[in-house]
């Protein structure tokens, strides 16, 4: 089946940034589709509480999600959700996307916004305790922690700085380590130890996440001897890297080495009338209140493409 219409703007992927661009070029009356492969709102829908947007003092995150795609919707913003691109066709002045399902979308410029999704552990429970004491975020998540115990995993600088920016919440914080030594900066492993709130469980790796309605327990495993020891437990924070979801676009974008899309300010890609925005792009801070700004800017970038 071949859809006749060509958009002005077709947005791929209905996170905080898809939805605010497609806010934007809709109000800006240019023809908007956005494409998304799950549930509309992103990393925001796994968001129990957003404490941290502002104008909104405290809200879910499905909620802030559903308003925005509400928002995007009164503008004449046209949304398909759950489906799965099959293929792009960037280059031309006329973009086209295939999904799997056959149905085919063109415009003439694309905002990519696929977000991305912090790297699991991929350990028994680690699904099941998702948001009920696994958090992947301690800017997010931290304050739920207030007055208790954690653990962070990890060893690079987001886990050393995130353990210590928890140590303002939590009463203690261990940090469990696959190796002898941290991948981190000096200045970030001098802070860390030097926290009295901070303890250390080295060359050891977490095996499974145990509990009932919540998180209770871990069961972890010291790898010199493969001693496996259980450890009760408030939450547990994971920082073992973040993974884009840029897999389909590799060799049709600039990315950088770690998979992130490579953007100029005006989150223009390697090819002209494509744009990025969101997590997806090469930057330091992943944010809602970051998507949205990338989204803005995007769709004003596309809407001058267009004009041009
Ligand atoms: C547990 C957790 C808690 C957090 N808490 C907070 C918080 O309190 N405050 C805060 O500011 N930030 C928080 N963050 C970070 C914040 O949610 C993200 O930085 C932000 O939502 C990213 O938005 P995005 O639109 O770039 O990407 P995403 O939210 O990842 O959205 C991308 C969308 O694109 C879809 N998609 C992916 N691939 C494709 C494809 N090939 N085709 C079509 N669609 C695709 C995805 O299904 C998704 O719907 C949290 C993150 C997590 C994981």
């Amino acid at each position: 089946m071949t859809n006749e219409e060509i958009f002005d703007v077709i947005i791929v992927g209905g996170g905080a940034a898809g939805l605010t661009a497609g806010i934007y070029s809709s109000r800006a009356r240019l023809s908007t589709l956005i494409l998304n492969e799950g549930a509309i709102g992103g990393q925001m829908v796994l968001t129990e509480e957003v404490a941290n947007y502002p104008g909104v003092e405290t809200t879910k995150g499905y909620l802030l999600a559903n308003t925005m795609k509400n928002q995007a919707k009164l503008f004449g913003c046209k949304i398909k959700s759950n489906l799965k691109i099959k293929s792009y066709d960037l280059e031309g002045e006329i973009k086209d996307v295939k999904l799997e399902d056959g149905r085919e979308f063109s415009s003439r410029t694309v905002i990519l916004s696929p977000g991305g999704r912090p790297r699991p552990l991929g350990i028994p429970g680690e699904e099941d305790f998702k948001g009920k004491g696994i958090s992947y975020c301690a800017t997010c998540d931290g304050d739920f922690f207030t007055g208790k115990e954690v653990i962070v995993v990890g060893g690079g600088n987001s886990a050393l700085e995130e353990a210590v920016a928890l140590t303002q919440y939590a009463e203690k914080v261990t940090i469990v380590h696959q190796f002898d030594h941290f991948q981190a900066f000096q200045h970030a492993i001098d802070q860390a130890k030097a926290n009295p709130k901070i303890e250390f469980i080295m060359e050891s790796e977490l095996r499974s996440f145990n509990g009932d309605a919540g998180l209770q327990e871990v069961s972890i495993e010291h790898l010199p001897t493969g001693e496996l020891f259980s450890k009760n437990i408030d939450g547990v924070f994971i920082f073992v890297g973040y993974i884009p979801n840029t897999g389909d676009l590799e060799g049709k974008v600039k990315l950088s080495e770690r998979k992130e899309i490579v953007v100029d300010e005006a989150m223009q890609t390697s090819l002209p009338g494509v744009f990025a925005a969101g997590d997806c792009i090469v930057k330091r801070f992943r944010q809602v209140t970051t998507a949205v700004a990338d989204g803005t800017i995007a769709s004003l970038a596309a809407a001058e493409f267009l004009r041009s």
